[in-house]
Formats: C-alpha cells, sequence, structure tokens
C-alpha cells in the first residue's frame, strides 16, 4: 500500500487535514471519509488490543466489542438505506433561507465551519443528555460499560436523523459541501479519543477534547454525570460550565446498565421506558415534561433530577457479562469479520443494487447481528436462530457461486467458495447444537447440567429490574424505587 495512503487517512483520523485539500464545489465531489476510515478503525482496535495486553490490563471483552461495532452497523445499515435524507433539511435552508452565501474555496469558510459544526456539536451533545426524547437515541453511545476504540462505532440509528435540527443555523451561510465535510471529521476525530491507553497530551488538554475528558464523559461516577460534552474542542465546556477533568478512575456506562447485548434492544429500550413513564406520570403538562426535561426527572424533581439519586458507583464495578465459551467467542468474530466485509462491499456497491436488493441485504444485516446479541445474552432460541442464519446463507452462497454476479458486484471465486464452506460448516454446528438444545441429542453431561445456568438466572432477574427502572446516561435514577 502507498505510504500516502496510510498518511493521509491517520491525518483525517486526527483531523489534521488543511483547507486546500478538503474544500469542495458540490457534493456529489465530497469524499465518504468516514466509509474510507474502516481499515484505519480495524488496525486501531488490533493495536489497542496488543497494547492493553502488553500492559498486562483488561483487553476489549469479545461480546461488548462486537456488540458495539453491531451498533454501528445497524447506524450505517440505515444511512445505506436512505442516503441523501440527512442532508434534506439543510440543504432545504441553504437553498430557501440562506442569508449570505461564503466562498465555497476560501480558507476563511473552512475555518469559521470547523468552529460553527464543533459548537453546534456542543450543544446538540448537551441537549441529547439534557432532554430525555433526545436521549433516548444518544443512550445508545453510553450503554458500553467498556471503553475502548470499539465504543466509539456504538452509534444509534435515530440521531443521524435528529441531531441535523442542531446545525441549521449554520446552513444560513455556509455551503452544504463544507458542512459534510467538517461534519465527518468532527465525527471521525471523535474515534481515537476512545481509549484508556493514552492517559494525557499535556497542554493540548486546555483546548482539545482528549481520551481523558471523554473518559469522564463516559463515566457513571457521580463527579462525571453531565460533563465535557466538546466534540473536538474542550473550550467550549470551560465556556459553559460542564467541564471537569478526570480524577477518580472511571466506571463506565449508564448508570442503570442495559444489561444485554440485544442490538434491537440497545438501540430502542429508552423509547420503551420513555412511554411507559409518559403513561404513569400523572397530569398532561407532567407527561411533557417527561419527554423534554432531563432523563432523570420525575414531578417534584429540578429540570435535570438530583445527583443523589444516581448510585454511587467506585471502581471496580461489577459488569454485565454472562459469557459464552471461547470457540463461540472465536465463531463470532470469524462472523462478523465476514459482515463487516459484505457490508463495506455492499456500500462500495450501493449504487448498482436495486432497491430489492438493498432492503434484503439490510435485513440479513440486522438479522445477522440480532443473532450474535440472543448468543452472548444466551436466548433461549439463540442456537435455532443461528442455524437459520447459516440454513439461508448457505442457500445464498451457493446460488452465487452457480450464478456469480457480474459487473461492478463480481467477487472472487475463491472467496465465494471460502464463505460457502464456512455457513456450511457452521450450519452442521448449529444444527447439533439446535438438536442438543432441544433435547434431541443429549449426553450425560448435559443432563447433569440444570437447563438455565446460575449467571444467565442472575443476570435474568437483573435485566427484569433494570427493564422496569432504567433510568438514562445524564440524570439517570431508579424511578421506580422513588415511587415505592
Ligand atoms: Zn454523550
Ligand atoms: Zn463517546
Amino acid at each position: 500500500m502507498d505510504v500516502s495512503v496510510i498518511t493521509t487517512g491517520l491525518r483525517r483520523i486526527f483531523y489534521v487535514v488543511s483547507p486546500n485539500e478538503t474544500s469542495f464545489k458540490t457534493l456529489e465531489d465530497v469524499p465518504d471519509y468516514i466509509q474510507a476510515a474502516f481499515p484505519f478503525f480495524t488496525t486501531f482496535i488490533i493495536v489497542e488490543a496488543i497494547v492493553l495486553a502488553l500492559q498486562k490490563k483488561n483487553g476489549i471483552r469479545i461480546n461488548d466489542g462486537l456488540v458495539s461495532i453491531s451498533a454501528g452497523v445497524f447506524s450505517e445499515t440505515s444511512k445505506f438505506l436512505l442516503k441523501g435524507v440527512i442532508m434534506f433539511a439543510y440543504i432545504y435552508v441553504y437553498d430557501h433561507w440562506k442569508l449570505f452565501t461564503l466562498p465555497w474555496n476560501s480558507p476563511w469558510t473552512w475555518l469559521i465551519c470547523f468552529i460553527g459544526v464543533d459548537f453546534c456539536y456542543y450543544w446538540f451533545h448537551r441537549m441529547a443528555h439534557e432532554v430525555n426524547v433526545i436521549w433516548a437515541a444518544h443512550q445508545v453511545h453510553h450503554s458500553s460499560e467498556e471503553y475502548n476504540f470499539t465504543t466509539a462505532l456504538r452509534q444509534s440509528v435515530v440521531q443521524n436523523y435528529t441531531s441535523i435540527v442542531f446545525y441549521l443555523p449554520l446552513a444560513l451561510a455556509v455551503p452544504p459541501p463544507m458542512y459534510m465535510v467538517h461534519s465527518q471529521f468532527n465525527l471521525l476525530y471523535q474515534f481515537w479519543i476512545h481509549t484508556e491507553i493514552v492517559h494525557s497530551l499535556g497542554p493540548l488538554e486546555y483546548i482539545l477534547n482528549t481520551p481523558s475528558h471523554h473518559r469522564v464523559h463516559h463515566g457513571r461516577n457521580r463527579y462525571c454525570i453531565d460533563k465535557n460534552y466538546g466534540g473536538t474542542l474542550i473550550i467550549w465546556d470551560r465556556l459553559f460550565g460542564t467541564f471537569t477533568p478526570e480524577t477518580e478512575e472511571v466506571v463506565y456506562g449508564l448508570t442503570h446498565p442495559v444489561a444485554s447485548f440485544d442490538p434491537n434492544y440497545i438501540q430502542w429500550c429508552h423509547y420503551m421506558h420513555i412511554l411507559r413513564m409518559t403513561w404513569v406520570t400523572p397530569g398532561l403538562l407532567n407527561k411533557l415534561w417527561v419527554l423534554l426535561k432531563g432523563p432523570g426527572w420525575v414531578p417534584g424533581k429540578s429540570r435535570l433530577g438530583c445527583i443523589e439519586d444516581i448510585p454511587d458507583v467506585h471502581a471496580p464495578a461489577e459488569k454485565y457479562d454472562p459469557g459464552v465459551p471461547a470457540w463461540c467467542n472465536l465463531y463470532c468474530m470469524l462472523h462478523m469479520a465476514i459482515t463487516v466485509l459484505h457490508y463495506d462491499h455492499a456500500v462500495r456497491y450501493r449504487e448498482e443494487m436495486s432497491a430489492v436488493l438493498m432492503l434484503v441485504l439490510s435485513v440479513h444485516f440486522v438479522y445477522t447481528l440480532t443473532c450474535f446479541g440472543a448468543l452472548f445474552d444466551h436466548r433461549n432460541r439463540a442456537s435455532l436462530m443461528e442455524f437459520g442464519r447459516c440454513l439461508y446463507c448457505v442457500v445464498a452462497a451457493g446460488y452465487l457461486e452457480v450464478f456469480p454476479p457480474e459487473g461492478a458486484l463480481a467477487m472472487s471465486t475463491l472467496l465465494c467458495r471460502a464463505v460457502h464452506f464456512v455457513f456450511v460448516a457452521s450450519l452442521l454446528l448449529w444444527g447439533m447444537q439446535s438438536l442438543r438444545h432441544e433435547g434431541f441429542l443429549s449426553t450425560a453431561d448435559d443432563r447433569r447440567k440444570p437447563a438455565v445456568t446460575h449467571t444467565q438466572e442472575r443476570w435474568e432477574s437483573k435485566r427484569s429490574i433494570t427493564t422496569a427502572t432504567y433510568g438514562s446516561g445524564g440524570h439517570r435514577l431508579n424511578v421506580q424505587s422513588k415511587r415505592e
């Protein structure tokens, strides 16, 4: 690979780019910087795992890491289907209501947009923690109890389409291609700060959002709640009084952990919670406040709830981890790699596909990731779900071998055969597992084991409590216990 490709990719991740190379006249000219960064995301994740191993620290948990990547693919799959929708509102405001036109190729426009996007991000992010209905989307990003590069990929589907509202003031002057460039770099920059292997960046800590500042943002210790909202710059937090430095060791995640690896549940659970809370809260105005006040608000409390109502946690804290055998972790890693490569191929050749094929592929990606979550959560029919997935994948891979796609969608025959072989082997594996699970095949060892393991039972009961009382990430209180 050309060295300049690597250095350019690295510079983009750290937002070290010049206005010259990143100013474009039309939206069609703007590169997909996020997709181009996929290989760098993978490399960073592998390097981080190696460094953590060398430092003899806890590495990336396979279940948590893969579920974070799943949420990233979920979020991106919706863009795969609805490309163009995100920019619609921005382009509409720019075309109909712009107050003046900034030249697309001026370094000043570039600088104004850089600061403008980061400023709007600060307010979007702050509101995402302070307004319950916006938090319902943003909590996805905070649902991991780990903090590593995979956590950066844990993104919400809904947030893609709602956060744009906060950037519309920029559309009164900044051309859409310039906004699109900076919105991508703002997001890219936030990838590398999700790590524990970087401690302090010295004087840069005063200006930039850094791993240390963002660790605090992901914390559920009381001192971390509603702090450090910055995207690229930390100056907004210092200006508006939401900054706090990292002092005590951070415990990551939601104040009431989601206790699930189901990517669907992680994406939608807080909306269900809001519906329930709106239903049980008395008074029309109070029902409205459930949506618009902080996630921890209940009638009689201040807008953001009380910090004393949040569990007072300190490291080390117990994490949700039902655990699966090593072979199952390896299996999920292999199939996740196949899914991500397949997804990357699909995005690359999106324009060549029919709407029906795109829809079928999207359903396949969502179902695949749901199966992995079910395996990690020890769901009852997980083996059967995975068996079903392998079955249709064997049929699809066989079809592609006999009738290989042509043109841009063409794939290497060797790769198709290898994938076909993996799915046939997986089908046999899950066929056996399903028969064992359903009691058709059982060894003396299986008969001695209880149907539900102790660990599973313990987390199941925890999950039902969490579901009923699940709070959120800004101020996240145990609402049920408050009512009792
Ligand atoms: Zn946040
Ligand atoms: Zn984050």
